[in-house]
C-alpha cells in the first residue's frame, strides 16, 4: 500500500485485483428488505469465488468467523466508501463518441447529424477500438453491469462482446433490428428481416450466459417507428425461445408516439404495438415511457414488463418527464438509464441528480397537476441505480446490493471528491453523503469497480 488516503485528486493505493480479498472501508448499500444498510466502519469480506462472504461493523466480523488473518490482511480504505457497482440499463454503445453534442436540434436533425453517421460506421474494426474504452468509461462511472445497443452488424457485436469478456464488466448487449429504416447499405431490403434474425440467433447462441451468465444477450429491435409488426413479433419470439432479453424504446416523444399510432392504425396504444407483438414480459426492458397513459401504464405493471427511467435524455432532447412517483406508486419496476449519446454522460450518479430535479420542475411548473407522485430521496434514487436496477433485470439475487451471498460487482468512491470544502469531513449521516455524492458527483470520485471480486479498468485513469 502506497500514498495517503482521504487526500483527494492525489490518493493512491494498490487495491486488490482479484477475489478473494477483503476490505476495511465505509459502507452504503440498500438491502432486500427495504432498509438501509449504513457501516462508518465497515468490513467486507470477498471469498475466493467472488462473492460477498462477509458484510457488517469490522467489530463484528471476528465472532462472525471472519478469521484474524483475513482481518490482519483487510485493505483499509477508510474514510473511502464501497457501495454496490451501480446498473444502467440503457445506453447506445456505438454513440457514445457523440455524447454531449447536438443541443437544442430536434430529435430527428440529431440522429441525422451526430448519431447515424456513429452507428452506420461501427463495424468490427471500429468497435474493437471504442468497445473497451467505452467499457472502461462505464466502469469509471461507477456502473457495473450494463444493458446496452450495439449496432446493426454481427461482427462488431462480436467485437463488443469479446471487450465486455476481456474487461470484465457484467453486460447485456444487443443487436439493433431495424427493417423499416435501415442504414445498412450492403443489406437488400427483401432479406433484411431474415437475416437480422438469423444473426441475432448466432449472436445468442455465442454470447448469451457466458462466462457463467456475466455476459447475456437482448434480441434489440429499435422502436416501433423503425420495425414492422413482422420484426417486432419475430424478434420477441426468438427472446421467448432462448431466454435472451427484448429491449425497445417506447412513448419517449410526443411526435414519435403519435408516428407509431399512424404505422400501427390497429394498436390501441403504443404499449399495445409491443403487446400485440407478444413483446411484454418480465425480461423486456423499455426505456423511456415518459408520456403513458392509465391503460398502458397498468398493462406494463399486470404483463411485469420493466421501464429504464433515463431523464437526463428525456430533457436533453425535450422529450418530456416521467412521472416517476406515479409510476412507481403504481407498482411498475423502474430502474435508471443514461441512454448515451441521448443523456450526454454515462454517470448514473448525474442521471440521479437530473432526475430529482426533473421531479421538483414537474411540480413547480405545475404540469403533474398533483398526479405526479411523491419526489425520491437521495438513499432512494440510489436504490433505483442500484438494487432496483438489479430487479429489473431479475437479478436481484446475484447483485445490486452488499448482502451476503451476492456477487461481489461493487465500487469504492473517495469521498474528498464531493466535500465543498477541501479538507472538509465527510457527512456523517447516511442520507447526507447519499445527497453529496448525487449533487456534488465528481467524474474522478469513484476509485475502483469490481465484478465477482475482480477489477475493472477505468476508474481512477483520469485523476
Ligand atoms: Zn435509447
Amino acid at each position: 500500500m502506497s500514498g495517503t488516503l482521504g487526500a483527494g485528486r492525489l490518493a493512491t493505493v494498490d487495491l486488490p485485483n482479484a477475489a478473494p480479498f477483503a476490505i476495511r472501508a465505509r459502507l452504503l448499500s440498500p438491502l432486500a428488505d427495504g432498509s438501509t444498510l449504513h457501516e462508518p466502519d465497515g468490513l467486507v469480506v470477498i471469498d475466493d469465488t467472488g462473492r460477498l462472504a462477509f458484510v457488517g461493523p469490522a467489530s463484528d466480523a471476528e465472532a462472525a468467523g471472519v478469521s484474524r488473518q483475513v482481518l490482519a490482511d483487510a485493505l483499509d480504505l477508510l474514510p473511502w466508501v464501497v457501495m454496490p457497482g451501480l446498473v444502467d440499463l440503457h445506453a447506445h454503445l456505438p454513440q457514445l463518441p457523440n455524447a454531449g453534442l447536438g443541443a437544442g436540434l430536434d430529435l430527428l436533425t440529431w440522429l441525422d447529424r451526430y448519431i447515424f453517421p456513429l452507428e452506420r460506421a461501427f463495424d468490427a474494426a471500429t468497435a474493437e477500438r471504442v468497445a473497451p474504452l467505452a467499457w472502461r468509461a462505464f466502469a469509471a462511472a461507477g456502473t457495473t453491469t450494463a444493458m446496452v445497443y450495439g449496432a446493426v452488424y454481427e461482427a462488431s457485436l462480436d467485437a463488443t462482446f469479446r471487450a465486455a469478456e476481456s474487461h470484465g464488466i457484467r453486460a447485456i448487449v444487443g443487436k439493433v433490428m431495424m427493417d423499416r429504416i435501415t442504414y445498412d447499405p450492403t443489406i437488400d431490403p427483401g432479406a433484411i428481416l431474415d437475416q437480422s434474425l438469423d444473426e441475432s440467433a448466432r449472436l445468442i447462441e455465442r454470447w448469451h450466459g457466458a462466462d457463467a451468465g456475466r455476459l447475456q444477450y437482448a434480441v434489440t429491435p429499435r422502436f416501433a417507428v423503425s420495425c414492422s409488426a413482422e420484426m417486432l413479433r419475430e424478434s420477441a419470439s426468438l427472446a421467448a425461445a432462448t431466454g435472451a432479453y427484448w429491449q425497445t424504446h417506447v412513448s419517449e416523444d410526443r411526435g414519435e408516439i403519435a408516428e407509431v399510432a399512424r404505422l400501427f392504425p390497429e394498436a390501441r396504444d403504443y404499449v399495445d404495438v409491443y403487446d400485440r407483438a407478444g413483446g411484454l414480459g418480465a425480461r423486456t426492458v423499455l426505456a423511456h415511457g415518459v408520456h403513458l397513459s392509465d391503460r398502458e401504464l397498468a398493462r406494463l405493471v399486470e404483463s411485469g414488463t420493466r421501464v429504464a427511467h433515463c431523464p437526463v435524455s428525456n430533457l436533453f432532447l425535450a422529450s418530456g418527464v416521467m412521472p416517476l412517483g406515479r409510476y412507481l406508486e403504481a407498482g411498475l419496476g423502474v430502474g435508471l438509464g443514461s441512454d448515451v449519446a441521448g443523456g450526454p454522460d454515462l454517470s448514473l450518479f448525474s442521471v440521479m441528480r437530473v432526475g430529482f430535479y426533473a421531479q421538483h420542475a414537474r411540480q413547480v411548473a405545475g404540469v403533474d397537476r398533483g398526479d405526479g407522485g411523491p419526489v425520491l430521496t437521495p438513499l432512494e434514487w440510489l436504490r433505483l441505480g442500484s438494487l432496483d436496477g438489479a430487479r429489473v433485470l431479475g437479478l436481484d439475487d446475484v447483485i445490486g446490493s452488499l448482502e451476503v451471498g451476492k456477487e461481489a460487482d461493487m465500487i469504492a468512491i473517495d469521498p474528498a471528491f464531493v466535500a465543498p470544502l477541501q479538507g472538509q469531513a465527510p457527512d456523517d449521516d447516511p442520507a447526507d453523503l447519499a445527497s453529496r455524492l448525487i449533487f456534488r458527483s465528481h467524474p474522478d470520485m469513484v476509485r475502483a469497480a469490481w465484478v465477482r471480486g475482480r477489477r475493472l479498468d477505468g476508474p481512477g485513469a483520469r485523476g
